[in-house]
C-alpha cells in the first residue's frame, strides 16, 4: 500500500514538499496537498500591489494548475487535526495520515492591536495591500508612520522596504518633501542577525530622511486621534499608518493542542514534532528561524528527503542547516540580498551583497523558477 503524506498548507513550505516528493517518488506516493485558498501569492508580491506595479489578478497563481505525479490538490478549509491519530478533518471530509506534515503558515491578529482593524492600514495581506492601491495615490501628504505590532512577524527586512518604497513613491509623486516618514519595529536593528545589512539600511534610511525607531512596537491606534501609542505608552500622530499586524499561528494550530507559546515546537535539525510521524515547518513552527518563505522552503527539502529515506530504506539526510538568501527591496529599482546562516554555528551570521540591478534580476528569476517549479509551465 502506498505511504499516505496530508499536507496542510499550500504556501512556500507544502508546494516545495509536495514537489520534491514528486520528483522522487511518483506515483509511488499518495500525497494530498489541502488549502483553504483556491491561489498562491508570494508575500513580496504584495508590495508590488501596493505600490500599483502589478494587480492582485496577476501575483495569483491558481491551484488548478498543479499537475503532479502523485500528488491531488484539494481546496478545502482545516477544521480539526488530530496529531495522537494524524487525522485530519475538513469542511468537506476526514483524512488518515501516514506522515502528516503541518503547514499553515501565520495568521493575523487584528484585534492583538486595538484600533487596528477601524484605523489603519495593513500591508500583509493581499487585501490589506489592494486597498492600499486606492488609498495612497489620494494621499497628499503629511505624517506617516509604517509600525509593527508584534515580533515574530513574516521576512523582517518587509517594513523597511515598504519604508524605501514609500520614499520613491512620495518622490516620484513630488510629495516627498510633504511626507513625514517614520519606521517603528520591535527589533533594534533592521535585520539583526547580519550588522552589515543592517547598517545599508540604516544608511538608506539617513540619506533618504526616514526616522527609524527601533525595539518599540506599536501596541494600539487611537482611530478618532490618529496616534499610534508605543509599547512606551510614546505616542506618534499620523495621517497614514501601514501597520504589520501581531502574527500567530492559525486558530485550527492552536485548537489543536500542538502549540506552545502560539507555535508548533520542533525539533529543528528533523522539522518532527513529538508526536510520532507528524511534521511541522515553515511560519506556524518554532525552528530558530525567522519566518520567510526561503526558510520554509528549505525545511520543507528537508522533511521530503526524510520521507524518501524512510521509504527506501536509506540512512537519514542531513539535517536543518537554518541557512536562506533574502532579498531586500532598496528602492530606485535596486535589491540587495542577505545570505543567513541560523543554525550551523555558535550564532547566527549574515552576509550581505550591496543592492544592484543584478540583484533585482535575480529576485525576478527566484520567483518565476518557484512559479515553474510548483505550478509547471513558464
Ligand atoms: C509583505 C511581505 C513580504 C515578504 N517577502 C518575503 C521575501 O522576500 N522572501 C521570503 O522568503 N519571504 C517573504 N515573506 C514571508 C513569506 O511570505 C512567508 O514567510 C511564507 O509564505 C511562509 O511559508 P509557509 O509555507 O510557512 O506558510 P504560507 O506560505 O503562509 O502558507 C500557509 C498556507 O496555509 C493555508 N491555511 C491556513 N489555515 C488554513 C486552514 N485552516 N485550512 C486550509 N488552509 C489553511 C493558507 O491559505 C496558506 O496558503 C514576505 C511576507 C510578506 C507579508
Amino acid at each position: 500500500m502506498q505511504t499516505r503524506v496530508v499536507i496542510l498548507g499550500a504556501g512556500f513550505g507544502g508546494l516545495e514538499l509536495a514537489t520534491t516528493l514528486s520528483e522522487a517518488l511518483g506515483d509511488d506516493i499518495a500525497v494530498t496537498l489541502i488549502d483553504k485558498s483556491d491561489a498562491f501569492v508570494f508575500g513580496f508580491a504584495k508590495l508590488d500591489v501596493m505600490f500599483g506595479r502589478t494587480t492582485p489578478d496577476a501575483v495569483r497563481m491558481p491551484y488548478s494548475e498543479i499537475a503532479k505525479a502523485g500528488v491531488r490538490f484539494l481546496q478545502e478549509t482545516i477544521t480539526a487535526i488530530d496529531p495522537d491519530t494524524r487525522r485530519v478533518t475538513t469542511d468537506a471530509d476526514t483524512y488518515e495520515a501516514d506522515v502528516l506534515v503541518i503547514a499553515l503558515g501565520a495568521d493575523y491578529d487584528m484585534d492583538a492591536t486595538p484600533g487596528l482593524a477601524e484605523g489603519a492600514n495593513e500591508f500583509y495581506s493581499v487585501a490589506g495591500a489592494n486597498t492600499l492601491r486606492d488609498v495612497l495615490p489620494a494621499f497628499s501628504g503629511g505624517r506617516v508612520v509604517v509600525g509593527v505590532c508584534g515580533a515574530p512577524f513574516k521576512c523582517p527586512p518587509a517594513p523597511s522596504e515598504c519604508a524605501l518604497l514609500l520614499h520613491d513613491y512620495f518622490l516620484a509623486r513630488g510629495i516627498r518633501e510633504d511626507c513625514d516618514l517614520k519606521l517603528v519595529m520591535p527589533l533594534g536593528t533592521p535585520v539583526p542577525p547580519s550588522p552589515d545589512t543592517s547598517q545599508a539600511i540604516l544608511g538608506a534610511f539617513a540619506e533618504r530622511g526616514i526616522e527609524f525607531v527601533g525595539g518599540r512596537r506599536v501596541s494600539s491606534i487611537d482611530p478618532a486621534r490618529k496616534v499610534a501609542v508605543l509599547d512606551d505608552d510614546s505616542e506618534l500622530p499620523f495621517d497614514l499608518f501601514l501597520g504589520v499586524p501581531k502574527h500567530r499561528a492559525p486558530d485550527v494550530v492552536i485548537a489543536s493542542g500542538m502549540s506552545e507559546n502560539g507555535y508548533i515546537p520542533v525539533e529543528s535539525r528533523t522539522l518532527a514534532t513529538s508526536y510520532p510521524g507528524v511534521y511541522a515547518l515553515g511560519d506556524c513552527a518554532t525552528v530558530g528561524v525567522p519566518k520567510a518563505g526561503v526558510f520554509a522552503e528549505r525545511a520543507a527539502r528537508v522533511v521530503a528527503k526524510s520521507v524518501i529515506a524512510k521509504l527506501r530504506g536509506e540512512p537519514e539526510p542531513e539535517g536543518y542547516d537554518g541557512r536562506g538568501s533574502c532579498y531586500i527591496e532598496f528602492g530606485r529599482g535596486r535589491i540587495a540580498r542577505v545570505d543567513i546562516d541560523f543554525l550551523s554555528g555558535p550564532k547566527p551570521t549574515g552576509v550581505f551583497q550591496e543592492p544592484s540591478e543584478a540583484l533585482a534580476a535575480e529576485k525576478e528569476h527566484f520567483g518565476s523558477s518557484r512559479k515553474a517549479r510548483w505550478f509547471g509551465g513558464p
